[in-house]
Order: structure tokens, then sequence, then C-alpha cells
């Protein structure tokens, strides 16, 4: 294409899983170029992170900064809706005690953090890009972006990567997204000062309250406000028959102990916002020249706070599958069906358990673990990232 720029890897989106892998190949040396269309800080919701998160922010190198502006949280709290007979699960109770601890964030200023280390780490990181159109050929792909001033921009890439979150825009353009019916929510969320916190060393933990038409987040953050979202079933959202906000808060009544907590505490802004919230995966992840990685590749419910690190760690495993595609390519079939497996089983794991804590018949056994066969400890493990017991965990849980 005329006037279009040579790179490696052209990586799609500046979010958590395009910014980590395009660190990494910028490390190794490769060209990579990183399109965000938006500008950092943008506002995004997902502002609770997991104990595997922190040695991913370790290997960054940028762990003392998401530290500075992260709240830090220990565990969890499993809150039934008239609060009664409430949980607290510790990370530390997990297969790996040193997996303890991690932070709740806001998004702009944790994506901000992680785009500029990708800049820092010789990534071309250019916001105000947006990614309209990718055509493949045998030995790479033509790549055009709209720039914030009208104009466009080319690239010939060796290698595509999509981490475009839930644009989902290279399977929708290849048509292998999937969507999983039996799961459809929306979210309404807001942020809130003065809300009651736990006491002591639980403040900064989440709590998951949850009531008959779906479950609450309540996430305090460093700088004092508490970011409150319910993620509803749909059928419950379908008869909404007020104002966003006064359906939020008729909500928030639903479950008296969490009522409790707001009583007194101001809406910033005074807004309530809603998004939809259908879980998704591409019915592949890789192919020759290009590969999915975070929520461009699946998106699971938020209950268990999985997104960011299985965006993050998709970054991780993504860039040494782009070092073989680059380098090794007869070794790229294998690595392809071993990074498909890979992919899927993370989404896997906290599905399983997702959809347990969801079914109100059985959901008390999993939202009240008992260390019975050890499936408390395995939940843990699973809640803090653990994926490495994996097998471990599922082992447990079949002898439930
Ligand atoms: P994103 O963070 O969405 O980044 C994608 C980026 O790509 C965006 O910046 C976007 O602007 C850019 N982009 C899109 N299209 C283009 C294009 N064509 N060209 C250029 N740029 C483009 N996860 C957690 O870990 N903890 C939580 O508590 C949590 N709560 C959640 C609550 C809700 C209601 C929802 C919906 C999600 C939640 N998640 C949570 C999930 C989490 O937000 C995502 O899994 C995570 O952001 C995925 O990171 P990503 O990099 O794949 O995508």
């Amino acid at each position: 294409m005329a006037n279009s720029e040579d790179c490696d890897v052209l990586v799609i989106g500046g979010g958590p899983a395009g910014s980590t892998i395009s660190t990494l190949l910028a490390r190794e040396g490769r060209k990579v170029v990183l399109l965000e269309k938006d500008h950092h800080p943008r506002f995004h919701i997902g502002e609770s992170l997991l104990p595997g998160n922190v040695a991913l922010f370790d290997q960054l190198g940028v762990r003392d900064e998401v530290a500075r502006i992260g709240m830090p949280k220990f565990g969890i709290e499993f809150v039934p809706p008239n609060g009664d007979a409430r949980s607290y699960v510790d990370f530390a109770e997990g297969w790996d005690p040193k997996l303890d601890s991690a932070w709740q964030v806001r998004r702009s200023e944790l994506d901000e953090v992680l785009f500029r280390h990708a800049g820092k780490s010789g990534a071309l990181a250019i916001e105000g890009a947006q990614v309209r159109s990718v055509a493949f050929d045998d030995t790479g792909a033509d790549v055009t972006a709209q720039m914030a001033d009208g104009s466009q921009r080319h690239w010939r890439a060796r290698f595509v990567v999509d981490a475009s979150g839930r644009d989902t825009f290279l399977s929708k353009k290849l048509g292998t997204k999937q969507k999983n019916a039996d799961h459809n929510s929306t979210a309404l969320f807001g942020h809130f000062r003065n809300a009651r916190r736990l006491p002591g060393k639980r403040e900064g933990n989440i709590s998951i309250c949850w009531f008959d038409h779906g479950w609450f987040w309540f996430i305090p953050l460093a700088d004092g406000t508490t970011s409150v979202g319910a993620v509803c079933w749909a059928y419950y959202l379908k008869a909404r028959d007020k104002p966003l906000k006064d359906y939020f808060f008729d909500t928030i009544a639903l479950c008296p102990e969490l009522h409790d907590r707001l009583q007194g505490a101001e809406l910033v802004d005074d807004a309530v916002h809603a998004t939809g919230n259908f879980s998704y995966s591409s019915t592949q992840a890789t192919g020759d020249k290009y590969l999915l990685i975070g929520d461009a590749f699946a998106f699971i419910d938020p209950m268990f706070s999985s997104g960011v690190f299985l965006a993050m760690q998709g970054g991780f495993d993504g860039a040494q599958h782009v070092a073989t595609a680059l380098d090794r390519p007869e070794a790229l079939r294998a690595a392809r069906e071993a990074l498909e497996q890979r992919m899927r089983a993370g989404p896997r794991d906290y599905s399983w358990f997702i959809y347990r804590a969801t079914n109100p018949t059985i959901r008390d056994m999993f939202m009240h673990p008992k260390n019975v066969f050890k499936v408390k400890q395995g939940l843990m493990s699973l809640l803090a990232a653990d994926l490495h017991h994996g097998p471990a965990f599922r082992r447990s849980l079949f002898m439930f």
C-alpha cells in the first residue's frame, strides 16, 4: 500500500492486554506499533485486581507505580441480601500464601501507566488512532487507522494483535464471535463519596453482595471514593419503568446491608452508568498472522475480577506466541494449538465457578466456602488467579 510504514507487530487497542504485549515485544527489539483510538487517561470500568496481577506488574517493571495509585486488597467479602451470615475469605488461604494481596485501581490511572510504559519500552504508542481496516495476505497485513484529525495512516505489519477489548475488532470482521446466550446481563454503576467501608485491614477488600436479580460489587478506591455496581439479569432490566438513577437506588434497596453502607454517601457527579455485559468468546484466538487477546478474545461475567488478569496474562502468553510466529514459522502450528487451549483454560475455570455462584440452589455452597476436600483453598487459589494450580482446583471440586 502506498505511504505505508513497516512494522513487525501492529497492536490494536491500548488497554491492559495491548499495552502488556507491546511492552514485552518492544523489549525484544521488535518494531511494535500500538494504536489506541482514545486518549489516556480515559474512563474504563473494571477496578478490582487479583493477586496474580502483582507478579505480572513486577515482570513489566510497573509494580511501584501501581502500588502508588492502588488501594490494597487482601480478600473478598460475600454478603447475602439481608447482610447476615457474611463470609470473609482472605487470598492467603489459597494454595500459594504468597499470593495474598492485590489492589483496587481507577482504570484511567492503571491503563495510562501501562500504555506509557509500553512507549517507554520502545513501542510506538499512538493515541487518537482508530483502526478501521485490516487486510491479511500470505506475508502479513495492511492496516489503516483513522487519526483524531480525520487523516488516515497506513501500516504494513508482519503480524497483528487484536487487543481492542469488547469492540472485538477482528472476531467481528472474521465472523468468529459467539455470544453465550445463557449469560446476558447489564451492569449499572456509580461512584460514591463517604460510603461506609469495612474496618481495619479489610477496608480495601471487595464485597460481593447478591440479590434475587443479580449481584453487586463494592470496591473501595484509594482516593476515598467507592465504586458500586449492580450486574443485573436481563429480565430485571427489561422491567425497568423509571429513570436509570432511580432504578439503581431501588436496586440498592434490595440489599439492606449495602443500602446501609451508602446511607449518607454522595453519588459522584450524580451519575449512574449502564453497560451491556454479554459473555462471548471467539471460536479461534489465533491465525497464521494474527492473535486475539483479552476481551477481544473472550469476556465473562466480572464477578471475580478476572478480566484485567486474563488480559495481561494473554499479553505474556501472546508475546511468546508472536515470537514463534515471526522467528520459527515451522513451529507455529503446534504453538497455535497450545495457545488455543491455554487461552480457553482461564475463562473456563472462572466461568465454572461463576455459574455455581449465581445459581440460587447451590450458591450458598460457594459463597460460604468451607475447606472440606480443600474446596475453600481451591476457590481462593482461583480467585487469587493462581492458575498454575488449576488442575488441583478442579480435582478438589470434582470430589465435592
Ligand atoms: P480494554 O481494557 O477494553 O482495552 C481495549 C482498548 O482498545 C480500549 O482502550 C479501546 O479504546 C481500544 N480500541 C477499541 N477498538 C479500537 C480500534 N479499532 N482501534 C484502536 N483502539 C481500539 N475486570 C477486572 O479485572 N476487575 C473488575 O473488577 C472488573 N469489573 C468489570 C465490570 C464490568 C461491568 C465490566 C463490563 C467489566 C469488568 N472487568 C473487570 C473486565 C475488564 O474491564 C476487562 O476484562 C479488561 O479491561 C480487558 O482488558 P483489554 O485490554 O482486553 O480491553
